[in-house]
């Protein structure tokens, strides 16, 4: 199998994933691909689905809690499927699911395009992003996508009209069915004013830098906020502000932000967040929902 993942994009075996999530935590995956174009993907789908070894697609890994094990299978990264083209006269743009959000969201605005701008803080791949529907300031981005193209099931490439694909607060039909793999989508923006935009963004960036611990890893959000509350607000109600565990703490800038402290260990975020939920659970009756996805952890 390596020989042939070889002739179809970077392969690296028992990897360490610590760096390719945003927590800085995890063990190492059994081989890491990254496939050099779509094609090479879906072939080396092929190559891996014919060795029945179990996948999982990795974008920024920022909203990832991996385990300290190794993963064994086949984590597949799209960092070379990056491109972005603008077309500022018809008002769109396509990325491929490998292009980092804030890229797309500057070239975007630098071609006096608008829209996404909500988006420059959201440290995640258009893939990423697009799976779990990462939105801020009452914006997400399917808000902003006419359509997605996915590798299915099948391994067919198709493209989904915005009407075919479902959606909702912080998810999406491409979470819940792990069958589909982003490769591209296609978004909708209008013309803006690009002096407005950078400004609206530079305002936006310092009022996350004021409000979140930027200066520890993390992968962001912790819980989804429950219905007319926020999950920061219950947890810091129930003191647990501060509260570390091993070497991950409760953020004291932001509850809703667990950071990667000191050393931590996929087992410590693993516990700390469970630990909250289930505090906040006692003190409060509230069922808080997580919003990272735990990856490998059954
Ligand atoms: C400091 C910080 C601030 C954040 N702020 C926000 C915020 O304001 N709003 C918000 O919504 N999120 C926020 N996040 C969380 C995170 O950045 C987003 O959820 C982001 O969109 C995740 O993208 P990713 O590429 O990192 O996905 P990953 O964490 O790598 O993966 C998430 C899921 O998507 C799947 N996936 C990845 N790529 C593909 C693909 N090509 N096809 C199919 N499935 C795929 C993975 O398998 C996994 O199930 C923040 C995170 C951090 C660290």
């Amino acid at each position: 199998m390596i020989k042939e993942l070889e002739a179809l994009g970077e392969v690296v075996l028992h990897a360490s994933l610590r760096n390719l999530n945003t927590y800085k935590i995890g063990g190492t995956a059994k081989v890491l691909f990254s496939p050099h174009s779509i094609t090479d993907l879906v072939e080396g789908l092929k190559v891996i689905k014919k060795n029945q070894e179990k996948y999982f697609i990795l974008g920024n890994g920022s909203n990832i809690i991996l385990n300290d094990r190794e993963y064994n299978g086949v984590v597949i990264r799209l960092g070379n499927l990056c491109g972005i083209q603008i077309n500022a006269d018809m008002q769109m743009a396509y990325a491929e699911a490998g292009v980092m959000l804030p890229k797309l969201v500057k070239e975007s605005v630098e071609a006096s395009l608008t829209g996404l701008e909500f988006a420059y803080g959201i440290p995640g791949t258009i893939g990423g992003s697009i799976a779990g529907n990462a939105g801020a300031y009452n914006s997400c981005i399917m808000d902003y996508v006419t359509s997605v193209t996915v590798i299915d099931e099948n391994l067919d490439i198709k493209t989904l009209e915005h009407e075919e694909i479902s959606y909702g607060y912080r998810t999406s039909m491409f979470k819940e069915n792990k069958g589909y793999i982003i490769v591209g989508a296609k978004f909708f923006l209008k013309h803006g004013d690009r002096e407005n935009s950078l400004l609206m963004m530079e305002e936006r960036r310092v009022r996350r830098l004021e409000a979140q611990p930027l200066a520890y890893p993390s992968a962001g959000s912790v819980f989804r906020n429950p219905e007319g509350d926020f999950a920061g607000r219950l947890i810091e109600a129930c003191g647990l502000k501060g509260y570390q565990l091993g070497g991950a703490e409760v953020s004291t800038k932001h509850a809703n932000f667990i950071i990667n402290k000191n050393n931590a260990t996929s087992k410590d975020v693993y516990q700390l967040i469970h630990y909250v939920h289930d505090v906040v659970k006692e003190k409060t009756t509230v069922d808080l929902k997580v919003e990272q996805e735990f990856i490998d952890w059954e």
